[in-house]
């Protein structure tokens, strides 16, 4: 028995590398990563392929080891190559995420040590640092010290966690639900559907509250629904308002809507999943006005903070309705529960075992301090207005509403023929180019193009580069 044993046992031990094969294997993955981010400024920001990285499939998951080099390539060629490039400066388009190195090197601490961020018990030290950046982020947006949150793994979920805890926090019941009524407008993201369809909330009542001309959410036409629908018997619950709409960049009017919400009882969540992190800069805090009014907001890191994907945040104004939806005990659990100084991600999200999320994020901050950060957030607001500003000043183009954040709208409008193939031809012609990449949209029924300046990577010689792409593209297709 015990020889069967060691011989699985020299088996095993294949899982854990010696120093030797440690730096063999850090030196190629390291060149690699190098490499990528020498080559950076030149590589596509969409590249189109045949294949779409179909290769994959022809190397399954088998018995016998891999060799790194020939592993770095089917990454190379088959991942990161086709579609989309989000670590590019030149990708404008949706919301560009971002991807920070000092994250990186947060999340190979955190692969390395492993610590159990989920239970304080487990460890107290983690789960401290990932309170202390929720509590960092709740003073930013103004809450008090009652307020709490969550390292989610992106907006979507922390929605879901933000609509789930006002569900319990106004006590809906499933028979309560057909008479209970949301109200957001058009623009509110897709995940806030989605959340409260998985928040089991599917049949409750959805007021799209109509927009002013700069597509926000009109207040006076918020507080007559209300009243209207609890004239007629029905039960006004929640607002979702969203600070920096995916679309435009909207901004709702916050501190009237969360007057509102106030006045009538009702729960305020913000999405400020992309808007967020723009109040650490002056023109971002200037139109961020009134975050604080709201019970619960999300804001995510790898959008307006910088970091790689899979770092989103939910904080809740009273933490312990972020508990009281989320809590648990079990008998297994029993020894963690003595010692806790501090909820932890376990008490407050549908999560237990989990990544240690917090070290990438507050790597990064402690590093390079907020400097930068605001810098670039300010950098971003300002690119926008200046790309704003110079296509104005080109004929034939039209504007949507003035960047208050970082999205721009735009459209071209040819002097004969149809408007939207026009720009759908114009965008399929700056896409096929590969060099720069923004995406469409459509508003009030028409196709519009769309600029989103996100990624710390877009500088001013990007803007100037897509300036140049636009006008040229407009020449071939005009010609
Ligand atoms: C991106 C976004 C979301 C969804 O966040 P994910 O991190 O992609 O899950 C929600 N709301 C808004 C306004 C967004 O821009």
């Amino acid at each position: 028995m015990e020889r069967i044993i060691k011989d699985l046992e020299f088996s095993a031990r294949r899982l854990e590398p010696d120093i030797i094969e440690r730096k063999k294997l850090l030196g190629k993955v390291i060149g690699y990563c190098q490499e990528f981010l020498n080559d950076l400024p030149n590589l596509p920001s969409y590249h189109f392929t045949e294949d779409k990285g179909r290769d994959i499939n022809n190397w399954p998951i088998v018995d016998e080891p891999g060799e790194i080099d020939n592993l770095l390539n089917l990454i190379k060629t088959n991942v990161d190559s086709p579609g989309l490039n989000p670590a590019s400066g030149r990708h404008l388009g949706y919301i560009p995420g971002g991807g920070i190195f000092h994250s990186a090197l947060g999340d190979f601490m955190a692969d390395i040590t492993n610590r159990y961020a989920g239970v304080f018990f487990a460890s107290p030290g983690a789960v401290r640092m990932e309170n202390m950046l929720t509590n960092w982020m709740a003073s930013i947006v103004g809450y008090p010290e009652t307020a709490g949150g969550n390292l989610t793994s992106g907006g979507s979920i922390a929605n879901l966690i933000g609509i789930v805890t006002a569900r319990d926090a106004h006590s809906i019941k499933a028979r309560d639900i057909e008479k209970t009524v949301v109200y957001m407008t058009a623009q509110a993201h897709h995940s806030i559907d989605k959340a409260l369809r998985i928040g089991g909330l599917n049949e409750c009542i959805r007021r799209l509250i109509p927009l002013d001309n700069s597509f926000r959410m009109k207040p006076e036409e918020l507080e007559r629904a209300i009243i209207k629908d609890r004239n007629s018997g029905l039960n006004p619950w929640l607002i979702v308002a969203s600070a920096g709409t995916t679309d435009v960049g909207a901004v709702d009017p916050i501190v009237e809507i969360g007057q509102i919400s106030r006045k009538h009882n009702l729960w305020l969540h913000l999405d400020a999943a992309y808007g967020g992190f723009f109040i650490l800069c002056p023109s971002g805090k200037e139109v961020l006005k009134g975050l604080d009014k709201s019970d619960t907001i999300i804001m995510d890191p790898h959008k307006s903070l910088f970091l790689p994907y899979g770092s989103g945040a939910i904080i809740v104004k009273d933490k312990l309705k972020l508990l009281e939806s989320h809590h648990y005990s079990a008998n297994y659990m029993q020894d963690t529960e003595a010692s806790r100084e501090e909820f932890a991600p376990g008490d407050l999200s549908p999560e237990l075992s989990k990544h240690f999320r917090g070290l990438r994020l507050w790597l990064p901050l402690k590093l390079l301090g907020l400097r930068p950060f605001r810098d670039a957030l300010e950098e971003k607001i300002q690119l926008s207005r200046y790309f704003y500003r110079e296509i104005s000043k080109l004929s034939g183009f039209e504007l949507g509403p003035f960047p208050e954040l970082s999205v721009v709208t735009f459209r071209y409008k040819p002097k004969s023929g149809d408007i939207n193939k026009f720009n759908k031809a114009l965008l399929n012609e700056i896409q096929k180019g590969e060099r720069v990449f923004i995406s469409s949209t459509k508003l009030k029924n028409k196709f519009t193009l769309r600029l989103a300046v996100v990624s710390f990577r877009t500088h001013l010689d990007t803007i100037d580069e897509l300036i140049e792409i636009l006008k040229e593209k407009v020449a071939f297709l005009t010609k």
